[in-house]
């Protein structure tokens, strides 16, 4: 498996001097190196080499008439090595189908991304005891648009972030236990559905009210392999949230 990641979502916030602030406390900061970081822009300058840079969002044609899209080929010229696609807020509020996903996150990787791909469920799915079969549903459109590039080393590009819609944003974060059985269970898919191999290297990260006072718990759980950090990352703690590996 590839390395620990922590990543920003810094979601539709922050002006020009808000996130410099934010770039030029990350590059003073002495961050541990078995930790990949990725930030999340919505507009980062002169940040530090190894940090990754993603996009929040993209469509899956590389360009034309579609007033208002970016495409992953944009991204990847503007030094973008990572995309997040399948965000509940774009799932919810963007009405992207688990299908349409799919096509997106295949379509990214065709064209040279990483791609963040997120999974979750809602709190009434979840005590309607239905997590499983909504995440699972959610993950075989990924599945299928992926197995249809026939190109198993894609795979490799591929990040599953487990968001659990109840938790994001609302400081009700899931129990460490609660990420891991999930965590072990897409693992435990992805192996039925793709392949052993595949399902074993691949980073299953968490995401949904991640702060300094609960990742180092959720990081020290065997199948959360990165924490996605959304309100957290726009404050100082996102360093040491970075660091808790250390
Ligand atoms: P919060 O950390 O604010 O709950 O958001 C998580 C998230 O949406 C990451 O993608």
């Amino acid at each position: 498996r590839g390395k620990f990641i922590v990543s920003t979502n810094f979601k539709m916030n922050g002006s020009r001097a808000f996130l410099q602030d934010l770039v030029e406390n990350l590059n003073r900061a002495d961050l541990d190196s078995n930790v990949g970081t990725i930030t999340i822009p919505s507009q980062l300058s002169n940040l530090r080499k190894d940090i990754a840079v993603g996009g929040q969002n993209c469509f899956w044609k590389s360009s034309g008439a579609y007033t208002g899209e970016i495409s992953a080929e944009m991204l990847k010229d503007a030094g973008a090595e990572y995309v997040i696609l399948g965000h509940t807020e774009r799932r919810t509020l963007f009405k992207e189908s688990d299908s349409l996903i799919g096509f997106k996150v295949a379509s990214a990787l065709a064209a040279g991304l990483k791609v963040i791909a997120c999974i979750g469920e809602t709190l009434s799915e979840r005590e309607s005891n239905t997590t499983l079969q909504v995440l699972f549903r959610q993950l075989q459109a990924i599945v299928d648009h992926v197995q249809d590039l026939n190109q198993e080393e894609k795979w490799e590009d591929v990040v599953i972030a487990y968001e659990p819609v109840w938790a994001i944003g609302t400081g009700r974060v899931a129990t460490p236990e609660q990420a891991q059985v999930v965590h072990a269970a897409i693992r435990r898919r992805v192996e039925e559905t793709v392949e052993g191999s595949v399902a074993e290297g691949m980073r299953i990260i968490y995401g949904g009210s991640v702060n300094l006072g609960n990742a180092r718990q959720l990081a020290r759980e065997k199948d959360v392999d990165g924490l996605f950090v959304g309100g957290a990352s726009l404050k100082p703690e996102f360093v040491e949230i970075c660091n808790v590996l250390r």
